[in-house]
């Protein structure tokens, strides 16, 4: 697939360190997960390279913070309109390395490429204050300073857009920013990295460390370590989350974290049951189940339990698996054979506890690398199923049933997580009472999608720390200083 791109020398295999295309003393191979086919070998770095990156952006740190907010924007504008000019070959690169079928993964160049437009924009009205004075001759201040140097270590899940949403609000601050992108998908990185390149990012302020799986956490204890970043953006599972959060300790490191969910998806008695079923069918199966806003646990009422599953099930059947360059193709592979085998191991222990399957079930062994798993979807889900407590990360719906208002709010909330949450209803009372009982950090109100660039993004509990997107997304890699003049 990859030779069929406009641009071949988006391609790039070797890692960005100061402004160089470096190839690393080893290499690692990225695979296709539809085909299993090798699809390249990409510089390895490790550690000492690590090093290198934190100090070539620091150095670059002062040139770039003296940039005006307006000559930063003008940059950010430039990868954006590189990046939407490009859209089609990015999406081929990501379909290739990820599996997310192709107009999906269109559809996150777009979602990418938004962030750097709205933090272009952003960039400009990163406003001080001024505040009365408590004696006459003094004036007090409020000024906002870039954080300085940041690192982000991001998913093979979106593997454009947790790019952007982090490296574009840091830029647009005035940070350089060191990236540590997945193995599993490094290419959408270096393409998005040339592009910026191209933007007129300088060398120095932005650095792309590819490494595979033992080099990963050798550059993260690196990053972590470093007293000279500033500021760490992870998005991820919480298990890492919670490693890397300890290694910053040392060092007293701003922390963003966007860690696992376990979303809910209540659907009341009162509910437009057609437009849940399309809502619940968005949540649940985009990217085949892989993102952390996706549903893992559906709460029907009784009242609408039947009729809900049997519409959802019908409209689950009607999903397209396979290769996600195939025409008409919705549901594409999971990303490595552990995450295959996570889903098999839920439906098993679903059915063992009780749970009837209704549609799916089981891995789709006659397709292509055999990391494809049907759509499924289990009715009569207990609360002491795995699927109930952890996050399946693919395309399980199971689905419980309750009673009252009060219990359907205990469920959802019984959880450590709390990313997004969803709920249907038509009446305005129950809207505001679950809406405000929901322990979760994003609400969706009949509505299965949620995400775009100027709407805080993130999570409460273990989902996380801090919020993506949005006007609130520039804070981060801000620091507030109050000077106090006096004499005046
Ligand atoms: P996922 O659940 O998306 O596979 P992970 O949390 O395993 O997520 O990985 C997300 C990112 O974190 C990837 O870039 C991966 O290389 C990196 N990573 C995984 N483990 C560590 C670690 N111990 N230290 C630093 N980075 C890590």
């Amino acid at each position: 697939p990859l030779a069929l791109l406009q641009d071949p020398s988006l391609l790039q295999t070797n890692a960005l360190l100061n402004g160089q295309w470096v190839c690393g003393s080893d290499r690692f191979a990225v695979h296709d997960p539809a085909t299993g086919a090798l699809l390249a070998q990409v510089a390895n770095l490790g550690p000492q390279e690590a090093e290198a990156a934190i100090a070539a952006a620091a150095a670059a740190w002062p040139a770039w913070r003296n940039t005006t907010a307006k000559e930063r924007s003008m940059v950010l504008r430039r990868w954006f309109n590189l990046l939407m000019q490009h859209q089609d070959d990015l999406a081929r690169i990501m379909t290739a390395e990820q599996g997310k079928p192709l107009a999906e993964a269109k559809g996150e160049v777009a979602y990418g490429a938004s962030f750097v437009e709205w933090f272009a924009e952003e960039a400009k009205r990163v406003n001080g204050e001024t505040l009365p004075p408590f004696d006459n001759n003094r004036r007090l201040l409020v000024l906002k300073q870039p954080i300085g140097v940041c690192a982000a270590i991001t998913p093979w899940n979106f593997p454009l857009a947790m790019i952007t949403r982090k490296v574009a609000p840091a830029l647009a601050a005035g940070c350089p920013v060191v990236i540590k992108p997945a193995e599993l998908t490094p290419l959408t990185a270096l393409a998005v990295a040339e592009l910026a390149l191209r933007a007129g990012i300088p060398a120095g302020v932005l650095h792309v460390l590819t490494a595979d799986s033992a080099n990963s956490i050798a550059i993260g204890k690196v990053l972590c370590a470093s007293s000279t970043v500033r500021h760490l953006s992870f998005t991820g599972s919480t298990e890492v989350g919670r490693i890397l959060m300890a290694q910053c300790a040392p060092t007293v490191k701003k922390l963003a974290l966007e860690l696992g969910g376990n979303a809910p998806f209540i659907v009341f008695d009162d509910a437009d049951i057609d437009s849940a079923v399309e809502g619940a069918f968005a949540s649940k199966y985009r990217n085949a189940g892989q993102t952390c806003v996706c549903t893992n646990r559906f709460y029907v009422q009784d009242g609408v339990y039947d009729a809900f599953v049997n519409k959802f099930a019908a409209k689950v059947q009607t999903a397209k698996v396979g290769n996600g360059f195939d025409e008409g193709v919705n549901q594409g592979p999971l990303i490595e054979e552990a995450a295959v085998q996570k889903v098999q191991r839920h439906v098993e222990d679903a059915i063992a506890k009780g749970g009837r399957v209704l549609t799916g079930g089981q891995r789709l062994s006659g397709l292509g690398s055999g990391q494809f798993f049907a759509p499924t979807v289990v009715a009569d889900a207990a609360a002491h199923m795995l699927c109930a407590s952890e996050e399946t990360f693919g395309p399980l719906a199971p689905v419980f049933r309750f009673q009252t208002e009060q219990e359907a709010i205990e469920a959802a909330n019984a959880t450590d997580f709390g990313l997004a949450s969803y709920f249907y209803s038509r009446d305005i009372g129950r809207i505001f009472r679950v809406g405000e009982a929901l322990e979760y950090g994003m609400v969706g109100v009949n509505v299965g999608l949620l995400a775009t660039e100027h709407v805080p993004f993130g999570g409460v509990k273990q989902s996380g720390l801090g919020r993506e997107g949005s006007h609130h997304g520039i804070d981060d890699y801000l620091e507030i200083k109050y000077l106090c003049l006096g004499d005046i």
